[in-house]
């Protein structure tokens, strides 16, 4: 069974992406991370991010791998720097490129084969291009004041302001929506939530509420 999770940044996706596939005993691909990496790897090739045939060079020379939550960029275990400002805001020019994308899909559907088509994969673009046929696609949204908040919390935040925070994200939010190739948008069969005013626990319950009904697994009260 594959469980989509589409949604802007800082909604929580992660969080609940992991809490879910723990639950259900399966693993989770976090895609954000695998573009992170991509940029990563133009970076350090020092190419100039404008340059898409160059960009496409230097990720297609590039090994990205995911396991258990650790991102690797030709071995080296880069977790930590693809979080950094910087290559957030790389991240997000380097996945506007067609053709990165397009290298940067097919690992992450020979990741989820790997996994005999078992997985929780979490996105922008998973129940529209990746696994239109996933058993499961939800969309989580949440105010934009909401999710700069929530961000603030992470580590990788590291002190910035809330309105610097919500600047950077309504940045990448439109960059993301509006690009040519794969925006982001729920998928038409998408079941959406906006957590804006849920906890947390409450939203994974809805989700696996969601996941029980879809696999037909009978739900405890
Ligand atoms: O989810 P995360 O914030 O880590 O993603 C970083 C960037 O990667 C996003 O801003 C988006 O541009 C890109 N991305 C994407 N498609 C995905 C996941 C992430 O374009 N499925």
């Amino acid at each position: 069974m594959v469980i989509a999770i589409d949604g802007p940044g800082g909604v929580g996706k992660s969080t609940v992406a992991r809490r879910v596939a723990f639950s259900r005993g399966l693993e989770y691909l976090d895609t954000g991370a695998t573009y992170r990496a991509a940029a990563l790897a133009a970076v350090r090739a020092e190419v100039d991010l404008d340059d898409s045939s160059a960009v496409v060079s230097a990720v297609a020379a590039a090994t990205i791998e995911y396991r258990r939550g650790i991102t690797l960029l030709d071995g080296e275990d880069v977790s930590t720097e693809i979080r950094t400002p910087q290559a957030t805001a790389a991240s997000s020019a380097v996945a506007a490129i067609a053709e990165v994308r397009e290298i940067v899909v097919a690992m992450q559907r020979a990741w989820v084969d790997a996994r005999d088509g078992k997985a929780v994969v979490e996105g922008r673009d998973i129940g529209t291009v990746v696994f239109p046929e996933a058993d499961l696609k939800i969309f989580l949204t949440a105010r934009p004041e909401v999710r700069a908040a929530r961000r603030a919390g992470d580590p990788e935040a590291d002190g910035a302001a809330v309105t610097e925070i919500h600047a950077a994200l309504e940045q990448r939010d439109h960059a993301d929506s509006t690009r040519e190739v794969s925006p982001l948008r729920p998928a038409p069969d998408a079941y959406v939530i906006d957590t804006s005013d849920m906890p947390l626990d409450a939203v994974i319950g809805e989700v696996l509420g969601q996941a029980d009904r879809v696999s037909g697994r009978p739900r405890l009260l």
